[in-house]
């Protein structure tokens, strides 16, 4: 299930706080576990089993944590780790004889050693890569999104998605400026644009460079500064002025500038 919306509006307060970096892990748990838990009824489901295991996480998966995290869900008593459940309290499904305890494991600890061995008994080749995967745990990312919340407390699930691409500039007017590093950021960038929400995409359009966004758009000086970062990334040559295509909303303009000054653009950087 795709849930977004859900965990960005999660993620703008989580009742737990973050980890290491933007990682409300807690939450995030606990939101899978309700979402998952209002399914029961209409997939004619006694209870929801989760793969946490106790220890496996230092601070989301001790004890504790495995509690409130059930309980935050809304649907405590219809919980189970079966990984780890002989090394928890009785869960009513067990009291009720809806499984077995005997059954069950006691897995603890960060290694996956056991996992894996079961695994391989069921038969179970292709799983997750055990460790990464979570943007949400990785510096850059957290740092960035940081900067975002702090300007823009609503920023969409569009403008969270562009801070995985390109250079990120915070302009001296308080715009965002998004610079392609690549032709996989440039076809990112171009593909996440939206005019509909009056950005302003600009590129060079007689030397190799980079796409340049404006997420939501910005006035004059914004787009000025916006295109001279797009020189200073290109491929144009140096100290004379370029024309940069400037499109904002469905308008079309150029603009010509030379490249930002480096230092500038370094002040600017998120
Ligand atoms: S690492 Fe990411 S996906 Fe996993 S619980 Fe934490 S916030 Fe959620």
């Amino acid at each position: 299930m795709n849930i977004t919306d859900e965990h960005l509006a999660m993620l703008r307060a989580p009742r737990y706080g973050f980890g290491r970096n933007m990682n409300p892990c807690l939450d995030c748990h606990a939101l899978m576990l309700r979402i998952a838990g209002d399914r029961l009824k209409a997939m004619n489901a006694a209870f929801i089993a989760t793969g946490e295991v106790l220890g496996q996480r230092p601070m989301s998966q001790n004890k504790q944590s495995l509690y409130v995290v059930a309980k935050h869900s809304g649907y405590l008593p219809l919980v189970l780790r079966p990984l780890s459940a002989r090394l928890l309290p009785e869960t009513e499904l067990e009291q009720r004889g809806l499984v077995d305890r005997t059954r069950l494991l006691d897995i603890e600890g960060r290694s996956r050693k056991r996992q894996m061995a079961l695994a391989e008994h069921y038969g179970i080749t292709r799983y997750p890569a055990p460790a990464g995967g979570c943007l949400l745990t990785d510096p850059m990312f957290s740092k960035r999104l940081r900067e975002l919340f702090a300007h823009r407390p609503d920023a969409s699930a569009r403008e969270i998605e562009l801070l995985k691409h390109g250079r990120h500039f915070r302009l001296p007017g308080g715009e965002r400026v998004v610079v392609g590093r690549d032709q996989r950021d440039n076809l990112a960038i171009e593909h996440l644009r939206a005019e509909e929400e009056g950005d302003c995409f600009l590129k060079m359009d007689a030397f190799p460079g980079p796409s340049v966004l404006i997420p939501r758009g910005g006035g004059e000086e914004a787009c000025r500064r916006a295109a001279s970062l797009c020189v200073l990334y290109g491929d144009a040559p140096g100290g004379v002025p370029v024309r940069v295509q400037c499109r904002r909303g469905n308008q079309d303009g150029t603009i010509s500038v030379t490249a930002a000054d480096r230092q500038d653009a370094e002040a600017w950087i998120v």
